[in-house]
């Protein structure tokens, strides 16, 4: 893997080697991280670089340390500079991936609160077109975690034990990613994604009281669908075997971007390719996080102008 020159450490440009935790940490001993996936943009014609709803991420990472009982609160405006220095640093003009970390870095067991190490670090992660990205889904016999034993909503490192498992498990059967659902048995999400179904015409998704994370590209296809689209849309319940006769399905996220699912279980979804609504926020989407539009412009934080 490629890695940056530099990252951020408290604040302080670091060079990538001196960024480490050590084993005996309750970060590397239990999963005791909360963290946020960024994403920005570079746009040639403005010879800009855009960090896609950096706000929305830094006030998600203080929700998730509040909590998971962190002992620290950081300021949003500190943590945004943090994110936009990182980039700086590193003269990054590529799309890119930015990771902005916060760790219980210190000694002791499972209940201390702090003390906090913030980290951050972007990695080049070029997008790729929707015909890249179809695909092939299966349902986990593991079930999504429940806000009632680890919470969902929050981006708790050791969260992603159970995506692990769900996707390796779906591997071994042959499918590209993992769909969970609850403990009930209505559908959640992705392992690192949140889904939606196009159902006579309704945009769909599971309600935020699903087991899902609150998703920030939920949240702006949300939007984009009811304010420029004027597409009907429900949060709602949904059950799997809506997805096997839905027009069209696909999974969403910053890293993910917008994945159409052509298959789960084996069934094709809809015409078994990515199907026109897809296609239609895709380009919504990504012309509003490249800024090749002006709309919204309070979405995309510049880096360098
Ligand atoms: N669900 C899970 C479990 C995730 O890890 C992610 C990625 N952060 C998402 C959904 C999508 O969230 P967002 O749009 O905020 O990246």
């Amino acid at each position: 893997m490629t890695h940056p020159k530099f990252v951020s450490v408290d604040g302080e440009i670091v060079p990538y080697e001196t960024a480490t935790v050590h084993f005996l940490s309750p970060a590397a001993k239990y999963g005791s991280s909360v963290f946020e996936g960024i994403r920005g943009y570079w746009n040639e014609d403005k010879n800009e670089y855009f960090v896609f709803r950096l706000r929305e991420h830094v006030c998600r990472l203080r929700e998730s340390m509040k909590i998971m009982r962190f002992s620290e609160d950081y300021d949003e405006d500190y943590l945004c500079r943090v994110v936009l220095d990182t980039i700086r640093a590193n003269n990054i003009k590529a799309d890119s991936h930015i990771r902005l970390s916060a760790l219980l870095s210190g000694e002791g067991l499972y209940d201390v609160g702090g003390p906090v190490s913030l980290m951050c670090a972007a990695l080049p992660s070029p997008s790729k077109s929707l015909e890249e990205k179809t695909l092939s889904v299966g349902v986990s016999s593991w079930r999504r975690i429940h806000d009632s034993a680890i919470p969902p909503r929050v981006k708790c490192g050791a969260n992603y034990q159970n995506s692990r498992l769900g996707l390796m498990d779906v591997k071994a059967g042959g499918y590209d990613k993992v769909l969970f659902l609850t403990p009930v048995g209505n559908v959640a999400e992705g392992a690192g994604e949140c889904i939606f179904i196009v159902r006579g015409g309704c945009l769909v998704t599971p309600s935020v009281t699903s087991g899902i994370l609150e998703s920030i590209t939920r949240e702006t296809i949300l939007e984009i669908a009811r304010q420029d689209l004027s597409l009907p849309v429900a949060e709602r319940e949904m059950d799997r075997t809506e997805i096997y006769v839905a027009e069209e399905a696909f999974f969403a996220g910053t890293m993910a971007e917008i994945c159409p699912v052509t298959s789960l279980d084996g069934i094709a979804v809809g015409s078994g390719a990515a199907g026109t609504v897809t296609s239609d926020l895709w380009s919504w989407l990504e012309s509003l996080c490249r800024g090749t539009v002006d709309s919204r412009a309070e979405w995309r934080t510049p880096v360098y102008g």
